[in-house]
C-alpha cells in the first residue's frame, strides 16, 4: 500500500510538472500524456487472472513526417537499436509486453499500478534477477518507484547481479518506445528524461497455474492471409482467415468471420 501510494504520488508529480521532459522521452509518460488529449473508449481485457482496463485506440495519430523524425532521433542516440515496427500511439510498452506483443496492437494499457503491485492477483509472479529467462517481462522503475517502461526479455547477455537498472546493458529486449517505434535493443539503450531515469528493475512471469491457453482473447488482423489470436498470457497463434463458403465466387473480397477484416484469401467455413 505504501509502495503504491508513493508510486502514484511520484507519477502525479512527474505528470503535472512535465515541462522539462524532452521530446525524446520515450517512457510511458510521454505516451500517457498524449493519450490524455484524446477522448478514447475504454475496455476490459483479461489477463491470466482478472481483467485490466485499457484504452481502445484505433487511429494512429502519428503522421509520416513526425514518425520519421522520431526514428531519426532514436537512431542518432542509439545506433545499435533495430527497428521492428514504425512509430504508433495505438499501443504502449505495457500493452505490448503484457497484452498482445504485436505491432497491430491498438490497446493502451496505462493503469498499471494495481497490476504491477499485486501481480499474483492477475496470474503473474515476480521473478528474482538471478532467475530471469527469455520471455520474462521487465519493468523499469524510477527512483520514486514509478513504473516508466516495460519490455520483453529476448536474451540475457551476461548474468544480472542485482535489480539495479545498471544491469539493463546485460539484457536484449523487445519493447515499444512511447509514441515511437517498436525496437529490439539493449535495455540500457532507451530514451528517457532527467526526471524519468531508470533506477531499478522488476521481472514478471505468468504463473504456472495458467497452462491451458485460450486464443479467443484478442484477435488482430495480421496480413492478407492470416490473423493472430492471443491468449491472456500473451502467447499467440496465427491462422488463415475464415470466410463463408463460396465467398470468392462472385466477389474478390469477403469479411473474415474471425477478425472482421476484408480479405481476398480465406478458408471456407460452412
Ligand atoms: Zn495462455
Ligand atoms: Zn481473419
Amino acid at each position: 500500500m505504501f509502495f503504491q501510494a508513493i508510486g502514484i504520488f511520484a507519477s502525479l508529480i512527474t505528470t503535472f510538472s512535465s515541462g522539462h521532459i524532452s521530446t525524446r522521452d520515450r517512457s510511458e509518460l510521454s505516451y500517457e500524456t498524449n493519450l490524455m488529449l484524446k477522448n478514447l473508449e475504454t475496455k476490459y481485457i483479461p489477463l491470466p487472472k482478472g481483467k485490466v482496463e485499457v484504452y481502445v485506440n484505433r487511429d494512429n495519430g502519428i503522421e509520416e513526417v513526425e514518425a520519421n523524425e522520431l526514428l531519426e532521433q532514436d537512431k542518432k542516440s542509439f545506433p545499435n537499436i533495430e527497428l521492428l515496427a514504425m512509430p504508433s500511439n495505438q499501443y504502449n510498452c505495457f500493452s505490448y509486453a503484457f497484452i498482445a506483443p504485436s505491432k497491430y496492437n491498438y490497446f493502451g494499457f496505462t493503469k498499471v499500478h494495481d497490476f504491477l503491485t499485486n501481480p499474483t492477483k492477475y496470474g503473474y509472479f515476480n521473478v528474482e534477477y538471478g532467475d530471469v529467462k527469455a520471455g520474462d517481462k521487465v519493468v523499469y522503475y524510477t527512483k520514486e518507484s514509478a513504473p516508466m517502461h516495460a519490455g520483453i526479455v529476448e536474451e540475457i547477455l551476461s548474468p544480472l547481479i542485482s535489480n539495479s537498472a545498471l544491469n539493463l546493458s546485460k539484457l536484449m529486449l523487445v519493447s515499444k518506445w512511447g509514441n515511437s517505434g517498436l525496437y529490439r535493443h539493449r535495455g540500457s539503450d532507451f530514451s528517457y528524461s532527467a526526471k524519468n531515469t531508470p533506477y531499478s528493475l522488476r521481472f514478471f512471469r505468468v504463473d504456472s497455474s495458467h497452462w491451458i491457453h485460450n486464443y479467443s482473447n484478442i484477435i488482430l488482423s495480421y496480413n492478407e492471409s492470416y490473423h493472430e489470436k492471443f491468449c491472456s498470457c500473451t502467447k499467440s497463434i496465427k491462422e488463415g482467415h475464415m470466410v463463408p463458403a463460396g465467398s470468392f465466387e462472385d466477389n474478390e473480397y469477403a469479411t473474415c468471420l474471425i477478425c472482421g477484416d476484408e480479405v481476398n484469401k480465406g478458408i471456407y467455413v460452412r
